[in-house]
């Protein structure tokens, strides 16, 4: 089985609890206003892996907590990722999923493979990205519309440690000079990174 995907990080801190692996899938049918990465909308974008050998990847990184599934849309790819799912919760590792659709739908849903994905996801975070409800305030949240689904016992406990917790962004700069952040960004983080880039730039052409 193959799964598209957009990005694979190994290792974050800031795309759920602990220190996870996250899977970015390629393709997203719900194409929100102000989505911060329409180029991951395409279907036929992004690069085609194999589903067991994604799998093996990330039990073989030591110390992960589990692995997160965003996007793109997860669900419209359901049938890999609850394999990959499955997959992963038999080393230990749990399942956070983001997806646009909102839960009471996805559960409505005839569709086999939602359910399967829905079943190993420890942490279901649901809704489209509302750009007038743009709102931080919340960890690995953009939007004040969207909600934390516990649907398993293991993340129960954060339930009343949410208001604690606080969004913070992951910066990467590769030796080509590209930059890499995720998680979600504020405003002062959008700041920072121009003056980064500029700063980056300025250096670059003077090195060269
Ligand atoms: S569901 Fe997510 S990936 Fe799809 S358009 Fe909305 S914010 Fe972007």
């Amino acid at each position: 089985m193959h799964i598209r995907l957009y990005n694979f990080l190994p290792k974050t801190a800031v795309e759920g609890p602990g220190i996870r692996a996250c899977v970015w899938v390629q393709g997203c049918p719900i194409r929100c206003r102000g989505c911060a990465t329409p180029e991951a909308w395409d279907e036929s974008g992004g690069i085609e892996v194999d589903v067991d050998a994604l799998a093996q990847e990330i039990v073989s990184v030591p110390d992960l907590e589990g692995v997160t599934f965003a996007g793109g849309e997860p669900f419209a790819q359901a049938d890999a990722l609850a394999e990959l799912g499955r997959i992963v919760r038999e080393f230990g590792l749990t399942v956070l999923t983001f997806t646009g659709y909102r839960f009471e739908d996805i559960k409505m849903s005839n569709c086999p493979s939602w359910q399967e994905l829905l079943a190993v996801t420890d942490v279901l975070i649901d809704g489209p990205y509302k750009q007038e409800l743009a709102d931080t305030s919340r960890p690995w949240i953009g939007s004040a519309n969207q909600r934390y689904h516990f649907l398993t016992e293991r993340y129960q406990y954060l339930q009343k440690d949410l208001p604690n917790i606080s969004n913070k962004i992951e910066i990467r700069i590769r030796p080509n000079g590209q930059i890499l952040v995720n998680g979600i960004l504020s405003q002062d983080d959008l700041s920072f990174l121009l003056e980064l880039r500029n700063a980056h730039d300025v250096r670059r052409k003077r090195d060269t």
